[in-house]
């Protein structure tokens, strides 16, 4: 017992494009991606503006907001 190195626990993450699980370690390059390709096409959707479509989409209330409360007699 010379060392107090911590023990290695492979730290592991979902992928955020395939939700399997990826070690996120100097080893793996392209975390939090599971692999190269995942990387790529997360890459690619954010090019392509499709993380943005949600956030630039117009607003469209949906039809409980637009019909007339039924509290007409409640007060
Ligand atoms: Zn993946």
């Amino acid at each position: 017992m010379s060392g107090t190195a911590l023990p290695r626990k492979p730290l592991q993450v979902p992928c955020p494009h395939c939700r399997q699980p990826s070690l996120f370690a100097p080893e793996n390059p392209w975390r939090p991606f599971c692999s190269e390709s995942c990387r790529q096409i997360d890459l690619g959707a954010w090019a392509n503006g499709d993380y943005r479509v949600s956030a630039s989409q117009p607003r469209t209330e949906p039809e409980s907001l637009t019909a007339p409360p039924p509290s007409e007699g409640l007060f």
